[in-house]
């Protein structure tokens, strides 16, 4: 498969050939069909704080639809069209089983959207419905950040507010036509901001 490789701190992705991967126990292989270009990807290349290496391959948010499976999967079938949550967990300790694998103490960001094929756990895939298609399955995971922060804001239906943060998920938390103040009548807007959100 080809695949955009990280290739050390400040220099540039580089695209290469690279052996199609192989799904393990409990893993799906999913051919990329949209991966976004996230803010924290332009920040791994170049701080060594991420801890990525030479030969990683970057892309967390992506979607597509699964092509083999490994050992054990039930949860999809080949065919499926899915968008990957880009935490590995280990799937099985109190808060993976309480649907928070954020806080698992072997969380990982998982990677691998910049490629022709990724694999991810099965757990991590979510069944896009059919109105869905492979694009918003890619944006799945920024919109769902900009909702976590809209839900821990506080804020309570008819409350103004005022979001300061440019990107995808910035624009979709409070102002963006999708926004998700918006969408949950919990924010006033002023025409101002409106118009310099669209
Ligand atoms: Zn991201
Ligand atoms: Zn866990």
């Amino acid at each position: 498969m080809r695949a955009a490789v990280f290739q050390g701190l400040h220099r540039p992705l580089a695209i290469e050939s690279l052996p199609d991967p192989t799904p393990r126990k409990g893993e799906v292989v999913v051919q990329v069909g949209r991966c976004g270009i996230c803010g924290s990807d332009l920040h791994m290349s170049e701080d060594s704080a991420f801890g990525k290496h030479p030969g990683d391959i970057f892309g967390h948010e992506f979607a597509g639809e699964v092509i083999a499976l490994g050992k054990g999967v039930e949860r999809v079938a080949p065919g499926d069209r899915v968008s990957v949550v880009p935490l590995a967990s280990c799937g099985h300790c109190p808060t993976c089983l309480a649907g928070e694998p954020a806080w698992c103490d072997r969380m990982a960001l998982q990677g691998g959207g910049y490629a022709e094929y990724a694999t991810s756990h099965e757990n991590q895939c979510v069944l896009l419905p059919k109105t869905a298609s492979i694009a918003d399955g890619a944006i799945v995971e920024p919109l769902a950040v900009a909702l976590h922060g809209v839900m821990l804001s506080g804020l309570a239906p008819g409350t103004g507010c005022w979001c300061w943060a440019r990107g995808r998920s910035g624009s979709a938390s409070p102002a963006g036509r999708a926004g998700w103040a918006r969408a949950r009548s919990w924010c006033r807007i002023s025409r101002a901001i409106r118009r310099n959100a669209r």
